[in-house]
């Protein structure tokens, strides 16, 4: 291979029609905020959207906020400014890097999409603490400023196999907000209408999952960077017809590929597993340095989390409940690590990166010798980076670029 081509990667075709309709979700939240025509539920990334919808609200997803601060590489600029008023840099950097860019007044939506100045002010916020408890601190925060009612649902967590109990309990939950959510929307509560936006959150989780499943074509069609950016949809516009379309469009061009063995990088050698949060300020510079190495970040647990299989439109609350409560996140590390084996096993893994992201420590499995156990489990080697989500000053570029490469050197001896 020549050196120009060394770290080649092939564009996906389909990411014009994603930014389509990205776009037109936010110049729709923007519109409805300042004419007033409909009414905007804040929702956390792994919250009730369907309920939401189904009443007839927007919802805009303030985690999508702060990674997109993140991606811009505008959060760590926005950080100190919620640590001047008690949030400690050590918390979540979403949520930092959000609350301080409110108070600062800035948006990346502004660079982004002409004419938006700020993010669509909220009639209710909604949180689920099934992924971390920074959520519900991060919405209060929002409710007290805005003065704007909070909802929200406790799920339990560290959770082994899901229970009857568990999920009776947030399905119980999810009822209960269903009168204050009617009161803000000014709407009464459809049942028909949760069953129709559920069968197409439950289409988007399906289309999305063979999206990501795609991947295990040798060589994959797709990158865990690849995956960042796409789950956008099945993130935000998950519950309409925009998300099935686009998933549907995304994967035929997947399909493709893997019928005809295109790769997503090109001449790929090694196969990785990424376990963690994103590091969203890197996002490109990772792709490209992996890529350089003929190496394939493969799949992620952090992509796979938006997939949500146990949603079943004729049981609506308790199918939530359940999808809700099954995710990696909310789970046992004993459970953790019997899906770390499957996906192992599944997307023919070579190495597993595990992300020690410091102000998430929901998101961040390397603490408690997790790495240690799967390797012996597996036999497949695993390198720790230390790093953030979003504040770049946690993350050292020469020491990650260093640990990679050399990562990446075992692998090729191991395989030689
Ligand atoms: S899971 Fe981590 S990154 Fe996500 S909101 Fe909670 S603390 Fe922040």
């Amino acid at each position: 291979m020549t050196e120009e081509k060394k770290g080649e990667r092939k564009a996906i075709q389909a990411a014009k029609e994603m930014g389509r309709i990205m776009a037109a979700y936010f110049y729709e939240l923007n519109d409805a905020a300042q004419t007033r025509s409909k009414k905007t539920a804040w929702c956390t990334s792994v919250g009730p959207a369907e309920i939401l919808r189904s009443l007839g609200f927007l919802v805009y997803f303030p985690e999508n906020h702060g990674a997109m601060l993140g991606a811009t590489r505008m959060a760590t600029d926005m950080i100190a400014e919620a640590n001047a008023i008690g949030y400690s840099p050590d918390i979540c950097s979403y949520l930092t890097a959000d609350i301080g860019a409110f108070r600062k007044g800035v948006t990346p939506l502004s660079r982004a999409y002409k004419g938006i100045e700020s993010v669509p002010k909220p009639d209710v916020l909604v949180y689920n603490t099934n992924q971390c408890r920074d959520v519900q601190d991060w919405f209060a925060w929002y409710s007290r400023e805005l003065q704007v009612p909070l909802v929200g649902i406790e799920t339990h967590r560290g959770v082994g196999d899901v229970s009857q109990t568990h999920v009776e309990s947030i399905a119980k939950q999810m009822e209960a907000i269903i009168a204050p959510l009617e009161t803000v929307a000014g709407q009464t509560f459809d049942l028909e209408e949760l069953k129709r936006v559920l069968t197409l959150s439950r289409q988007c989780s399906e289309l999305w999952k063979q999206v990501l499943e795609t991947a295990a074509h040798a060589p994959s069609p797709l990158t865990f960077y690849d995956g960042t950016i796409h789950m956008g949809p099945a993130v935000v516009l998950r519950g309409t017809q925009q998300a099935v379309d686009y998933y549907t469009l995304l994967l035929a061009e997947l399909k493709d590929r893997t019928a005809n063995d295109v790769a997503a990088v090109e001449d790929e050698r090694h196969r990785l597993y990424w376990e963690g949060m994103p590091i969203w300020g890197r996002l490109s510079a990772h792709a490209k340095m992996f890529a350089a190495l003929r190496t394939c970040v493969v799949a992620s647990t952090y992509c796979s989390s938006w997939i949500f299989s146990a949603f079943d439109p004729d049981d609506p609350f308790t199918s939530m409940a359940r999808a809700y409560t099954e995710l990696f996140i909310v789970r046992s590390d004993e459970s953790k690590e019997r899906y770390l084996k499957q996906m192992i096993d599944f997307f023919h893994i070579d190495g597993v990166i595990y992300h020690d992201a410091k102000t998430c420590p929901y998101n961040t499995n390397c603490r408690y010798g997790m790495p240690q156990r799967i390797e012996a489990l597996t036999g497949i080697p695993s390198l720790t980076l230390h790093g953030d989500l979003n504040d770049l000053r946690l993350i050292s570029d020469e020491q990650t670029k260093t640990n990679v490469e050399a990562f990446v050197e075992q692998l090729e001896e191991k395989k030689a």
